[in-house]
């Protein structure tokens, strides 16, 4: 579904990401992980054109994404393309990025309805039954200050899974939660990677990592470091880096 191919991303002077390959095939779940500042974030943000880069491919369902202009200019040539992309690549945050002033159901309502322009009552009967699946149907008509963490979390993935994306991008998805709230994120992370769906996953919790993903990603400073299948990749790292880099985090 997606394909990343000899990424390259600068700040300014600062050389972020230095040539990162990755594919993420219908049903992989893929997983991100390296310490802080390898870049994880700016490859889902490129990933889903939040972000322009200065050299590399990136193919959506074997569409190249087409690139205009040169240097810091450089940006995707074709507006429909970029939201096509975004819808079909929809991104769960870290911090929950809730509508403050709308109720849960009309946040998950919102983009369907105004973006895609589809049918306001078919999307709320969608919206509902996704809220259902994880588990927040009876919140539906309070605000996200009411809610936990978890509960905001698992909204915005109802939000995302609204869009009836291709796939999933989630960056960090549970780094902001308590332990035990984190859990409930973890299930329905689970439950999904169960039903086949794609997903690209940041995150420090090297148990989901383990559990979830097909393929590991190990990032340093820009670029692949290691990478692999999970049983192969967490139990017998090749790279001293990834041996440390686990240490420190399991
Ligand atoms: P973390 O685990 O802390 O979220 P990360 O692996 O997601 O880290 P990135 O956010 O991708 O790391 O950042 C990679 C590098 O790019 C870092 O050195 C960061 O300081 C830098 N960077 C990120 N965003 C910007 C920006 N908008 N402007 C300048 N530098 C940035
Ligand atoms: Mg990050």
């Amino acid at each position: 579904v997606i394909e990343i191919r000899n990424l390259h991303k600068a700040y300014g002077a600062l050389e972020v990401i230095k040539g990162v390959d990755i594919t993420a095939h219908r049903g992989d779940v893929v997983s991100l992980i390296g310490s802080s500042g390898s870049g994880k974030s700016t490859i889902l943000r490129c990933a889903n054109l939040l972000e322009d880069s200065q050299q590399g491919d990136i193919l959506f369902k074997g569409e190249p994404v087409k690139w205009a202009g040169q240097g810091l200019d450089r940006h995707p040539a074709d507006f429909n393309q970029v939201l096509r992309i975004r819808t079909n690549l929809s991104m769960v945050f870290q911090q929950f990025n809730l509508w403050a002033h709308m109720t849960i159901l009309q946040n998950v309502m919102e983009a369907p309805v105004t973006v895609l322009g589809r049918d306001r009552a078919e999307v709320e009967q969608a919206a509902r039954a996704y809220l259902d699946k994880v588990g927040i149907s009876d919140k539906c008509d309070a605000y996200p200050a009411q809610l936990s963490g978890g509960q905001q979390q698992r909204a915005a993935i109802a939000r995302a899974l609204c869009m009836e994306p291709e796939a999933l991008l989630f960056d960090e998805p549970t780094s902001a939660l308590d332990p035990e709230l984190e859990q409930e994120v973890v299930r329905v992370i689970k439950d999904l990677a169960s039903e086949g769906r794609t997903m690209m996953i940041v995150t420090h919790d090297m148990k989901m990592a383990a559990d979830v993903s097909d393929h590991v990603v190990f990032l340093h400073q820009g670029l692949i470091e290691e990478e692999g299948a999970p049983d192969i990749l967490f139990k017998a790292p090749k790279s001293e880096r990834l041996r440390q880099f686990l240490n420190s985090t399991m």
